[in-house]
């Protein structure tokens, strides 16, 4: 389906649920990180792109300071068929983190972040109809996809004239502050300032970008992603305990954050740190902080098979150093290369989600395969494997 066609379809679906025209129709696409992991929350590098697959909000105002919120896909995890019983249905004045609205805080909570940052005009109330395609808790950023979205849509209906940096900043703060996860800048900025064709090379520290051509097809290659479908549920702990640890490494060293720590450093820097575990996460941020210049180093060469063997390295540092693959991850990247993939890693917070795979096109349908007989071999559910097309960051449709 194109995005128009997309963008009707909740349109006209709007229309059915609130008996009126939307103002507009908006899109923010979920994102892959080729390279650069935790390094987001370490203030280092990243190098996501923007898929294909996008959450669609049709939106409209209101003037009485309430919030609706329909999603097709909670109206149909609901049972809802045709007719859903009704929106989420909030106070847009008095929006206070920790209120318990389940998948609407992360559209809701970008309307308390914008109200926080001083945009009274938000406090009007709003009517959101949306419809994703981005798979959830898949390490793709489904979460960031509504946020952005949201954001994106109240900054124009009420001319608010924020940057989509900006606007992903306020992502951030709605995800962080109001529906309680303390994820990075990473994903908001990769929704809201992705262009097609590109990767996004990010500097979090000062949110500094720079857009590096990434056309794999040019090279006889491709980019997959390998949704395992399994999502583990230590990850959340797992994630702030990996936090704190990259926090103490870098309180050890004297830095603000590692990615104050040169790679030519770190044989010194891992010399003066004496906790095993601490060292091993300071090894793997700077390390991937590299690996991420190296990235950026071989596309602008003109090698994209280079990135092969770093994606490879990434993968390794995440498993042994980071620790925060899993059995199922390891074994993605395990077959994709045993079936003859150039590179693969572990993409996003790990502990499940997906794996970014990068092979010979002639080989693509080769690697998919591997990977299945290998999922189907361990009594694995079939992995989900689809292109990774660099495509476009958040925009109004309609
Ligand atoms: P990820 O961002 O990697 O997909 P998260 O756990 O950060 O995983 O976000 C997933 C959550 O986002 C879901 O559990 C749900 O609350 C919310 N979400 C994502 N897409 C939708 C949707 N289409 N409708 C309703 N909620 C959604
Ligand atoms: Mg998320």
């Amino acid at each position: 389906m194109t995005a128009t066609a997309a963008a009707e379809e909740v349109a006209a679906r709007f229309e059915e649920l609130y008996g009126r025209a939307p103002d507009g129709v908006w899109a923010a696409p979920g994102r892959v990180n080729l390279i650069g992991e935790y390094t987001d929350v370490n203030g280092g590098f990243v190098m996501p792109l923007a898929l294909p697959h996008t959450a669609v909000a049709a939106v409209a105002r209101r003037d009485d300071g309430v919030l609706r919120i329909h999603s097709a896909e909670a109206d149909a995890a609901a049972g809802a068929g045709p007719a859903p019983p009704g929106a989420v249905r909030l106070d847009a004045a008095t929006l206070a983190p920790g209120g318990g609205t389940g998948w609407a805080a992360y559209p809701a909570g970008v309307l308390w972040a914008l109200r926080e940052a001083g945009h009274e005009a938000v406090a009007g109330g709003v009517d959101i109809h949306l419809s994703s395609t981005v798979p959830t808790g898949a390490g793709l950023s489904s979460s960031a996809a509504l946020e952005v979205v949201t954001a994106l849509a109240l900054n124009d209906l009420h001319g608010l004239g924020l940057s989509a940096q900006r606007l992903a900043v306020v992502a951030q703060r709605a995800e962080n502050a109001f529906v309680g996860v303390p994820c990075g800048v990473m994903d908001p900025m990769a929704s809201a300032c992705c262009a097609e064709g590109h990767l996004l090379h990010l500097d979090t520290r000062d949110l500094t970008q720079r857009q590096v051509p990434f056309d794999a097809a040019a090279h006889g290659l491709r980019l997959l992603v390998v949704d395992t479908r399994v999502r583990h549920a230590l990850g959340d702990g797992a994630y702030a305990e990996r936090r704190a640890g990259c926090e103490a490494g870098a309180a050890a060293l004297g830095v603000t954050t590692l990615r104050d720590v040169p790679y030519e450093e770190l044989p010194a820097a891992l010399e003066r740190l004496a906790d095993p575990v601490v060292r091993a996460y300071v090894r793997h941020v700077v390390s991937d902080n590299h690996r991420v210049a190296r990235t950026k180093a071989l596309l602008e060469a003109g090698d994209v098979r280079g990135v092969g063997p770093v994606l490879v390295e990434g993968h390794a540092s995440l498993r042994h150093d980071l620790r925060v693959s899993c059995p199922e991850l390891d074994l993605a990247v395990s077959a994709a290369l045993g079936g003859g993939a150039l590179g693969a890693r572990m993409t996003g917070g790990g502990f499940g989600g997906s794996a970014v795979v990068l092979v010979d096109e002639d080989r693509a349908d080769a690697v998919t395969a591997a990977v299945a007989a290998a999922f189907a071999a361990e009594g694995l559910a079939a992995p989900r494997v689809f292109p990774a097309v660099p495509s476009a960051g958040a925009r109004r449709l309609l």
